[in-house]
């Protein structure tokens, strides 16, 4: 290195020699800020840490003014110190108060000194500080300089983060290792969690930062390389969902890493400055990680994350640590912390300790998100980069119901959140009260309350709710969580463990409704422009009639003397339903045939998703059993709002004249025709809609297991009559502006009524 007196392999030998002597934390750092200085030739080399209350304070310095010592200190955006720290990337200039950021600190005496080089100390892609050196000339630092610095900030970083230097601060200006952060993501499961992060993926800390051999080092980075480049081939040969379910762009983006010249070298280079290989990588990865952090683009974040998650394989290997983390010893008050997760690894943690879901990645309709929601276990997605923010064991709350992260909250958070969890626990202990009463108004209407599931962890709900049975459920789900198509037995023993947890209580079968949006990583994917009114669910069933068949066999096996309820999804005409009851008629002829016992008994309906039924009620009426209003598609249809689309999924209240004059037909026609109609959408669990529903004649509701409790609630003290009464007008002449949802809880909260 030029300029440099004896190199960065020297500094860092002496810097070993510096952190093992017996010293205080402010002695070991006056001594590594001197040794810095001479080795680089500079006049000043000064540290600043960054505290808990956001701010920098100068912790050491050579050159500068000793007074300035732990009395200067300055905001994180304030100054070239800050704009280091905030950018987390090196600022090197000649003339370092020419600079537009520039701030003059009289008590430092850095007005003699021209040039600037500032790199941020980080570790993980966190910032903990900032390394200046000065130099009265007008000089302008060489790249070798800028890395040599970066190395040595390295070693701060691991100094910092022992917790040594909290010795030197005073109260509240601790340095800032694990500060509060509150981050804002999407809620995804709801109810809250406090608990200590889990790393699905966990990271590998690094303990041995300097070299004793520098040659040798070089050796194990390359044979570490070469062993991942192999690695990586072996899983893009092997298929495309090898080895812990990668996708094969994904691979594809590790393949063209793991032979990229340019971050092989960089790790090259670190290892010459006289690091050992994994600390190396660390190095690089470091930088990846910063610039993470800041990456806007979404594509390019993702690139720079493989490039992440390949850098923590090479670690891996160096340090000979296993990929899999514990999952039978979670410790108790477990929040996960993953970039993203398949449903299944979800399903692997015990859920006994399992207490939250923190995802960076992952939407309200991922397949993870559903098995969150089934298993009860509050989540947020799309926190940008969660998995490097923490760090394993710290206290995190997760607000599944607003979406909000507290990581490291301070005390007074979490003394409010803890007390939110107290009342929502006695409010689930007012409910449980309720759970065996049955479901009557005030003025003695009956109303159905059942339960919409899809997995077999949904169905302790059937009892712990006390819901009248199944309204609906998702066939579907078993096969979105699976990595293969589940075979005919599995649907088989899904479906009779459903039915026996059930006993006596109905359940209503949905056939499959795949396709367009609700993919299968194992089918093949047609490229759709409009995929929710594209090849779906019963279309899909229809034209490929051997998935069907085999999911109808399934059904009338497991209901086997027993009672058989169906419905199809997305019926769009009546000859739809027909050929679908024909297959059925088709499989118990074949059963039949085959010796099988029958269900003793069958109800076959459809479900009301698509506008053009509401134009054929009468039709239905005549073919079905019974029909099941799906409001979540029918407003989407209704309206013309795609439902997964977060700028207009709110744009129009269901509760509005168009859908409750819908509504109110269906229903009324279904008394006419003396049939059962039910509404299985979020609507009926959002206690405001149950009530609205019950208003406009709807006696049979199929809910989220989560809104039971406070849907029964409101139920048991409603005048269904009463709400009947003022709820007509405002449907029938829509003239007030005041939303009919604004009127309905105006309604509730003048009777009482929580809603
Ligand atoms: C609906 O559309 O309202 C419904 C219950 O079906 P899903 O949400 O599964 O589309
Ligand atoms: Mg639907």
């Amino acid at each position: 290195m030029r300029g440099a007196l004896g190199g960065p392999r020297v500094l860092l030998r002496r810097l070993r020699e510096v952190m093992a002597e017996p010293v205080s934390a402010q002695e070991r750092l006056d001594k590594v800020v001197v040794l810095i200085a001479a080795n680089m030739v500079a006049e000043v080399c000064s540290c600043y840490v960054l505290r808990v209350d956001g701010t920098l304070e100068l912790y050491a310095t050579e050159g500068l003014k000793r007074e300035a010592v732990h009395q200067t200190v300055m905001r994180a955006d304030e100054g070239l110190v800050g704009l280091v720290a905030s950018e987390a990337q090196p600022i090197n200039l000649s003339d370092a108060q020419s600079h537009p950021a520039f701030s003059y600190r009289p008590e430092t005496g850095e007005e003699i000194y021209h040039s600037f080089l500032g790199v941020p100390v980080l570790r993980a892609g966190n910032t903990l500080g900032v390394l200046v050196v000065q130099n009265r000339a007008h000089r302008t630092y060489s790249e070798e300089e800028v890395e040599a610095l970066q190395t040595t900030a390295m070693v701060l970083a691991e100094m910092i983060a022992s917790g040594e230097l909290a010795a030197l601060a005073r109260p509240g200006a601790e340095p800032a290792i694990r500060p509060h952060l509150h981050l804002e993501g999407v809620a995804l499961s709801d109810g809250i969690a406090l608990g200590h992060v889990v790393l699905h993926e966990p990271r590998v800390t690094i303990t041995n930062v300097i070299a004793d051999d520098v040659q040798k080092e070089l050796g194990r980075l390359d044979a570490a390389i070469a062993t991942l480049r192999a690695d990586v081939d072996d899983m893009l040969e092997r298929g495309d969902v090898a080895d812990g379910g990668e996708h094969r762009d994904v691979l594809e983006a590790y393949r063209m890493f793991a032979h990229d010249r340019g971050w092989l070298h960089r790790m090259r280079e670190a290892v010459m400055t006289g690091l050992t290989a994994e600390a190396g990588v660390e190095r690089v990865q470091s930088d990846t990680r910063a610039r993470m952090l800041r990456q806007t683009d979404p594509y390019l974040r993702e690139r720079l994350h493989d490039l992440d998650d390949l850098a923590n394989r090479l670690m891996r290997q160096l340090m000979g640590v296993n990929h899999a983390p514990a999952r039978d010893q979670l410790p108790e008050n477990a929040i996960l912390v993953a970039r993203m997760m398949g449903p299944a690894a979800l399903l692997d943690y015990d859920r006994k300790r399992l207490r939250g879901l923190v995802l960076e990645e992952g939407g309200p309709t991922s397949h993870v998100t559903i098995v969150a929601r089934a298993l009860g276990i509050p989540a947020v997605g799309e926190i940008a980069n969660a998995p490097s923010l923490v760090e394993p064991g710290d206290a995190i709350i997760v607000d599944g119901a607003t979406g909000d992260i507290h990581l490291r909250p301070p005390t007074d958070i979490e003394n409010a959140y803890a007390e939110r969890v107290r009342l929502r626990a006695r409010r689930q202990a007012q409910y449980q009260a309720l759970r065996d009463k049955p479901c009557v108004t005030k003025d003695g209407q009956t109303v159905d309350l059942m339960i919409n599931a899809g997995l077999i962890v949904d169905l302790p709900h059937i009892q712990d709710t006390g819901a009248a049975g199944i309204g609906l459920f998702r066939t579907e789900l078993q096969f979105m969580v699976a990595t293969a198509f589940p075979r005919i037995s599995e649907q088989l023993s899904l479906y009779r463990a459903v039915l026996d947890a059930a006993g006596d209580k109905p359940v209503t079968f949905r056939t499959l409704d795949i396709g367009g949006d609700k993919v299968l990583p194992y089918m093949r994917a047609y490229e759709e422009e409009n995929p929710a009114m594209g090849w779906r669910a019963i279309r899909l069933g229809l034209d490929r009639p051997g998935l069907m068949r085999s999911q109808l066999r399934a059904l009338l096996q497991a209901a086997s003397g027993r009672t058989l309820r169906l419905m199809f999804p997305m019926i769009a005409m009546c000859h739809e339903f027909d050929q679908a009851k024909a297959m059925v008629e088709h499989e118990l002829t074949h059963l039949r045939r085959h010796g099988h016992v029958l269900p003793e008994r069958m109800e076959i309906g459809a479900m009301v998703e698509v506008p053009s039924l509401l134009y054929q009620l009468d039709e239905m009426f005549a073919r079905v059993d019974f029909l099941s209003v799906g409001s979540n598609d029918l407003l989407q249809f209704l309206y013309a709002v795609d439902r997964g689309n977060a700028r207009v999924a709110n744009r129009f209240d269901p509760l509005s004249p168009p859908l409750l004059r819908a509504l109110h037909e269906i229903a009324d026609k279904g008394g006419k025709h003396g049939k059962l109609v039910t509404l299985c959408g979020e609507l009926a669990s959002d206690p405001v809609g149950a009530l609205a529903l019950v208003a406009i004649g709807y006696r049979s509701l199929s809910l989220a297991p989560s809104a039971m409790g406070p849907v029964k609630a409101m139920l048991l003290d409603l005048d269904a009559a009463k709400a009947a009464e003022i709820l007509r007008p405002m449907i029938d002449n829509p003239s007030s502006r005041i939303p009919i949802r604004a009127r309905l809880q105006a309604f509730a909260s003048a009777e009482g009524l929580q809603v």
